[in-house]
């Protein structure tokens, strides 16, 4: 990545990881192989274009097969699979072939030192899915968040499971972290940018105004169907995605504030 000589982006399609090389072993993230049986594989060979040093851990973003499916070739690689305790709890029950258990958890805060690089794992609570971590790279000034604060984009199918209210404090303690650039799960618009603070702010901004008008409507007894349809943002009507992310986001919060959920 530009301005590092340690940080990595792989992308498969529309999903994106992060990994860093360094002089004791490679830290991968997220092996983004859902649909992609051969994924995983692929996404291990590119790491031994770049590097010689073995795979050491392999860290999930959150507990979603998108993002995380395909880690078996990283597991034969070595490597030590981390991710959020409610990631493993919840891929526990749910046993998908596809996606690797991971070996160890934790619960706040996770801090891997390897060769010179640190790498800080933090779960802020709530927000996309009950299993999203932040991590970020304090030296470099890097965070690598995943659905949570899409980037360029108008929020879709990521509302499915969002915590809405708890989502909102997540961005401003984000925001509130030491950090300059931003790698999203998804390849940030346009031209696959990264994020920076304000774009954070402007989906923090986004989900308020969001929330505040379906309130309103949901108030008025409008929810499910009147909203589902007529929810619009204009101010928002340039975004990719803006049309299909509508219904998400109106039914997201039509289940918070016309039901309590
Ligand atoms: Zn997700």
């Amino acid at each position: 990545m530009d301005g590092t000589d340690n940080v990595y982006i792989f992308r498969n399609g529309n999903h994106q990881s992060m990994f860093i090389v360094t002089k004791a072993g490679v830290i991968a993230t997220d092996p983004i192989a859902y649909g992609r049986p051969t994924g995983g594989q692929t996404y291990v060979d590119e790491i031994k274009k770049v590097t010689k040093q073995p795979i050491k851990y392999l860290i999930y973003s959150h507990h979603h097969y998108d993002h995380i499916a395909g880690g078996k070739a990283f597991k034969d690689a070595g490597a030590t699979v981390i991710s959020h305790k409610r990631a493993k709890e919840r891929l526990a029950v749910l046993k998908d072939p596809n996606t690797v258990l991971p070996d160890e958890t934790f619960d706040t805060k996770r801090t891997i030192n390897l060769g010179g690089t640190t790498l800080e794992l933090s779960y802020l609570g709530l927000n996309h899915s009950d299993s999203t971590i932040v991590m970020r790279l304090p030296r470099e000034k890097i965070v690598f968040i995943v659905d949570t604060i899409p980037v360029g984009t108008f929020p879709g199918r990521g509302f499915i499971d969002i915590y809405p209210l708890e989502t909102e404090e997540f961005i401003k303690k984000v925001i509130a972290m030491d950090w300059e650039r931003m790698i999203p799960g998804h390849p940030g618009q346009p031209g696959g940018r990264l994020g920076t603070k304000k774009d954070a702010q402007d989906v923090l901004t986004l989900m308020q105004e969001a929330s505040a008008e379906i309130k309103k409507q949901a108030q008025d007894g409008k929810c499910w169907e009147p909203v589902e349809k007529e929810f619009k943002l204009p101010k928002y009507a340039t975004l990719p995605g803006y049309e299909n992310g509508l219904p998400m986001v109106a039914r997201r919060y039509c289940g918070l504030w016309g039901r309590g959920t």
